[in-house]
């Protein structure tokens, strides 16, 4: 799997998370709610289950991922501080940065060329 894709997987997931919860508010009860709950349940349940793999596997073995810069294979890792990055021999370590994190970057970015 690309890290580009988790990531941004993994944001996508946060904000319809957000927006489920303001919809859950404020819609009206009735059959287009009933549907976005189900629609956006399974989403999100999904996407925690993917997750829950791979947090599994992460236990036994580095789980590896596809470097968006250079297409090698990095280890993955996050903690609360940074969100999810991934290491890669080339590239250094890469992670969200910018506006709300939604921009991947590399430390080594001259040389991921
Ligand atoms: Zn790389």
């Amino acid at each position: 799997m690309r890290f580009s894709f988790w990531f941004y997987l993994c944001k996508s997931v946060t904000v319809l998370f957000i927006v489920f919860f303001c919809l859950l508010i404020f819609l009206a009860e009735g059959f287009w709610k009933n549907l976005l709950i189900d629609i956006a349940l399974s989403i999100i349940l999904t996407v925690c289950f993917i997750g829950m793999v791979m947090a599994f596997v992460m236990l036994f073995r580095p789980l590896k991922m596809k470097c968006p810069f250079c297409n090698e294979y990095g280890e993955v890792g996050g903690d609360k501080a940074e969100g999810i990055y991934m290491i890669c021999d080339n590239c250094g370590k890469i992670k969200g940065t910018g506006f709300f994190k939604t921009k991947l970057s590399c430390t080594n970015e001259d040389d991921a060329q």
